[in-house]
């Protein structure tokens, strides 16, 4: 007899699936992640519960489906480095780091940074390198970026971003108001044109400028 664990684990892949998750390799790597390994153990129970979750630090780990959905939009190949802003629990990196040679990801809060560089190495993600900063400026030392993520709500597309964006380089984030409703957009740099795409819409925590002040 299997675990209620595994049970819910094959649940949640059904769930990608039923709402439209078809690439393979995605689908693989959601199923190679333990999102219970992200979050709080007050949460575990509801970790392969398709819902967002509150992380330390006021954020909060994406709902699986958007993650989903996010990277099978960004079209990872095996030979890709990819920037990620907002590294949160780090279970997006994760996910990544299935598909992608390396990926850096960066962070404003060091308590979130330092926990999810912690979790990754723990768990054996050897090629994600977790930095600690705003994403907001850019991350210059490892650019340029065949791909990037962004998990937190920007008002306007961030040029620093855009400008990181190696040629036929693919960038996904949320767009739109810190209060309310963001669409998703995915630009796609093509020698000094960006074309941007509009997809869903989506409700993401605000990309902020500078690294947080902690206590
Ligand atoms: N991808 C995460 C979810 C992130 S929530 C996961 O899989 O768990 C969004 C994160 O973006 C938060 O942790 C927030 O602190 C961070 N963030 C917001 N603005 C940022 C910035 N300018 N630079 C880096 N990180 C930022």
């Amino acid at each position: 007899m299997s675990e209620p664990r595994d049970e819910s684990r094959m649940e949640f892949l059904l769930g990608l699936r039923r709402r439209g998750i078809n690439d393979a390799s995605v689908l693989r790597a959601m199923e190679e992640v333990p999102r219970d390994k992200f979050v709080g153990s007050e949460f575990m129970e509801g970790a392969y519960a398709d819902q967002a979750l509150p992380i330390a630090c006021g954020q909060t780990i994406s709902q699986p489906y958007i993650v989903a959905y996010m990277t099978e939009q960004l079209d990872v190949k095996p030979h890709h480095r990819v920037l990620e802003v907002g590294t949160g629990s780090g279970y997006q990196a994760a996910v990544l780091s299935h598909l992608a040679k390396e990926v850096i990801t960066v962070e404003r809060y060091r308590t979130l940074a330092d926990s999810a560089r912690t979790r990754l190495e723990t768990l054996g993600f050897q090629n994600v390198t977790v930095l600690v900063g705003d994403g907001l400026s850019g991350v210059p030392a490892h650019a340029p970026y065949d791909r990037i993520i962004v998990t937190a709500a920007a008002e306007n597309v961030p040029q620093e971003l855009t400008n990181e964006l190696a040629d036929n380089g693919v960038m996904i984030l949320p767009v739109g108001p810190h209060s309310g409703a963001q669409r998703l957009v995915k630009i796609r740099k093509e020698g000094t044109e960006l074309n941007q795409t509009n997809l869903i819409w989506v409700r993401f925590v605000p990309l902020l400028p500078g690294q947080a002040r902690e206590l």
